[in-house]
């Protein structure tokens, strides 16, 4: 079995070239499941795996826009839409420069697995494009949205894909995308989540992925007889799922000292609470302003400048009980996991997608620590945009205790079912290996069900 993994991964490889992201996805899936394909040879027989690996549909297109100077810029937009054995495609749309090719086939792919665990009815995609929001008028990124949607309009649709936001899509971009797309379609429909309150989104969204994180810690802490309270976290980003992530911890009791964007990391030895938080999602949100300037309000903190030529990330060097990382792909590398592992971390949770490289997470199961895939913790955000899709179908809005409630009760099915699966495998504690195992059955008996399609 491990030849026909070993052969499997060589041909993506081959046939994918230049894109480390996606091979890494897929390297950690496919090592996961040689044991699942051991024991259901039908799955080889009908070439799931070899068939999951291929996206179902990619495009590709010119995204021409004119900035506020009247210069023409051009940026590429991108679709993958993986697999829809199980529903709609379903995934973000991340808007940031280094965006490529790549990086969308891997997150697509991981995309297929997490919303499979979600328990909804979700298949897997993801798009962007390489277009920097930073630094932009709020005027040239809705040049740029409507430019992006007067492409990806044709493409979608509530009952075939259901973007949603990823890094440097947020709440302003969702808006702007949803009303090219109204216009173009000449519908009102829910074919965005993400979306505002007022025009058909859901209570607890912007919430979901960093609370569903920290609900995630929470159980697998639990099934250990311990709790959040009083534990020391490290949390990296200050975006969207970093700022929620922290809010619940500290409703939760427990310490956040550490947060961080792309120049650099702020450590606060007394930890934040929810008056420090408030300033930096005043930073973030409103002034759209950079991390150090948290010092401005409380210099006590110290603040560290990013060192591109460095071999680590010295975020991951101050002890803790736990880390979250919630910033971007392959933040922690074997240097950092060993360091968190030196000090004494007891669980690290991924907020972010494939924050930890290969060499990182080979590190953390041969600690045995604690330690949640991203497809399986970060589930939260895209299982409320389901739930939002649900409201909007239903042409109702759910009160925010009821949507936090159901997120609550499906991230305790996450773990749950990561459990389980580790468990019938023989890889007990192992949450890697039961995230993957347990978000493949589902897609590839479906798979099987539906043909050769
Ligand atoms: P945001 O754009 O809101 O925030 C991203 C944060 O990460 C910012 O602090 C940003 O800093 C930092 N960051 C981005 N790129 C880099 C980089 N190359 N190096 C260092 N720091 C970086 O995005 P989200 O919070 O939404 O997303 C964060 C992660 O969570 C991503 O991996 C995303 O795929 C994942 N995720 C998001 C979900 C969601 O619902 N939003 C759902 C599931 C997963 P700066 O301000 O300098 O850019």
């Amino acid at each position: 079995m491990q030849d026909y993994v070993a052969s499997l991964l060589t041909q993506v490889k081959a046939k994918n070239p230049a894109e480390p992201e996606f091979h890494q996805a897929v390297q950690e899936v496919v090592d996961s499941l040689s044991v699942v394909i051991d024991r259901h040879p039908e799955f080889r027989a009908a070439k799931i795996l070899e068939r999951l690996v291929e996206a179902e549909r990619i495009l590709i297109f010119r995204v021409p826009w004119q900035d506020d100077q009247g210069q023409v810029q051009v940026n590429r937009g991108f679709r993958v839409q993986m697999n829809s054995a199980i529903g709609p495609y379903k995934g973000g749309l991340r808007f940031h420069p280094s965006v490529n090719l790549g990086i969308m086939k891997f997150l697509a792919f991981e995309q297929v697995f997490k919303n499979s665990l979600t328990t909804l009815p979700m298949g897997g995609g993801k798009g962007g494009s390489d277009f920097d929001p930073k630094g932009k008028s709020d005027s040239e990124v809705m040049r740029f949205c409507q430019s992006f949607m007067s492409e990806l309009f044709r493409h979608i649709g509530p009952h075939t894909d259901v973007p949603a936001g990823d890094i440097g899509v947020g709440g302003r971009e969702i808006g702007f995308l949803f009303g090219q797309y109204k216009r173009l379609a000449n519908e009102f429909t829910g074919v965005l989540t993400g979306k505002g309150l007022a025009w058909g989104g859901s209570l607890i969204r912007p919430e979901a992925t960093g609370y569903g994180t920290v609900y995630f810690a929470a159980e697998m802490l639990a099934a250990r007889g311990l709790t959040l309270e009083g534990r020391v976290c490290l949390v990296s980003g200050s975006g969207n799922v970093a700022q929620f992530a922290a809010e619940k911890l500290l409703e939760l009791g427990a310490r956040v000292v550490t947060l961080s964007d792309s120049n650099g990391h702020l450590y606060d030895p007394a930890g934040l609470d929810q008056d420090k938080l408030a300033y930096v999602k005043q930073i973030k949100n409103v002034r759209r302003g950079r991390i150090r300037e948290y010092l401005e309000k409380y210099p006590e903190a110290l603040y560290t400048e990013t060192d591109p030529g460095a071999d680590h990330n010295p975020l991951w060097a101050h002890k803790a009980d736990l880390a979250f990382p919630c910033a971007t792909q392959n933040e922690i590398n074997g240097k950092d996991a060993a360091a968190l592992i030196r000090n004494g971390i007891l669980s690290v949770v991924e907020g972010a997608n494939m924050p930890t490289s290969l060499e990182g997470v080979e590190e953390f199961l041969g600690a045995g620590i604690l330690y949640a895939p991203g497809k399986a913790s970060n589930a939260g955000g895209v299982a409320t945009s389901g739930l939002e899709m649900a409201q909007n179908a239903m042409r109702i809005n759910w009160p925010r205790d009821e949507v936090d409630s159901r997120l609550r009760h499906i991230m305790k099915s996450i773990h749950q079912a990561c459990m389980d699966a580790a468990d019938t495998y023989g890889c007990p504690g192992n949450y890697v290996a039961g995230a993957n195992i347990a978000g493949f059955m589902k897609v590839a008996n479906a798979m099987l069900d539906q043909g050769l399609v």
